[in-house]
């Protein structure tokens, strides 16, 4: 349940020097009784730009790692020993790669609830939701990472222009999220030539545990590629 991971009461609260030890020293103050606490940081000079939602077992933060290594990016996974292993997979491409992957983490957390709690308004350039547990039945639309209201909050953590990148092989889920994001105002489709150029597409697939698993088993895959446009009329 929750109790079992902390969860930083605003960004300001994400001890980065966690997750990027090679970008930040840790903020702390030390008492006199030599107890230290962490200092919460309103100033970074780099703040986390790509969130991976439902991570797994990392395949695409490894990719998007060398492919962006100037920007930190960040995996969200509900599951103890699944986030436990990214963070050792992470940690062994550090040591095995001097000077890579340092801008690449994960963290446990619940990405339906918390995700106010990790970024702030405009931070995000890139979201991923990549082969999202499908939640079928009707009555637990409401259990489905992507959603009108979860799409609000989304809306909200990535910047103008920013891209948030959802895939599945659940046919039905893939219609969902498409029909929320099209009906989203705060949102429009790529145009085609964005999609075929852009370099992060071929990795939904290619890159993630769960896209290989689909291309071995031959089965088809339902991608939605949207952009986070501001409301401001244009007549
Ligand atoms: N994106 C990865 C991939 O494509 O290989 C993993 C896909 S897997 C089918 C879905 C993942 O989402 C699981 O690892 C699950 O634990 C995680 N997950 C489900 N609900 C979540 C939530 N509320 N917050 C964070 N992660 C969640």
């Amino acid at each position: 349940s929750d109790s079992h991971f902390p969860v930083p009461i605003a960004p300001s609260h994400v001890d980065y020097s966690l997750h990027y030890p090679h970008y930040f020293h840790p903020d702390t103050t030390t008492d006199d009784n030599g107890v230290s606490t962490f200092i919460p940081c309103k100033t970074r000079s780099k703040k986390i730009q790509f969130a991976d939602i439902g991570c797994g077992f990392g395949g695409l933060l490894i990719s998007l790692s060398t492919l962006f290594p100037e920007t930190l990016m960040i995996g969200m996974e509900i599951r103890d020993k699944v986030t436990e292993y990214v963070k050792e997979r992470i940690l062994a491409l550090r040591e095995a790669n001097p000077g890579q992957y340092q801008n690449a983490s994960v963290v446990r957390t619940n990405s339906m609830k918390y995700i106010p709690n990790y970024f702030e308004k405009g931070q995000l350039s890139k979201m991923f939701f990549l082969f999202p547990d499908p939640h079928f039945k009707e009555k637990n639309h409401r259990r489905r990472v992507i959603s009108p209201h979860l799409l609000d909050e989304y809306a909200y953590t990535l910047q103008v222009g920013g891209i948030i990148y959802t895939i599945t092989d659940v046919e039905e889920l893939g219609e969902w999220m498409k029909d929320c994001l099209e009906d989203h105002p705060l949102f429009e489709a790529i145009s085609k030539e964005e999609f075929a150029a852009d370099p992060v597409v071929k990795l939904l697939s290619s890159a993630t545990e769960e896209g290989q698993k689909v291309a071995r088993n031959d089965g088809q895959t339902f991608t939605a590629v949207y952009r986070r446009i501001s409301l401001v009329a244009t007549d």
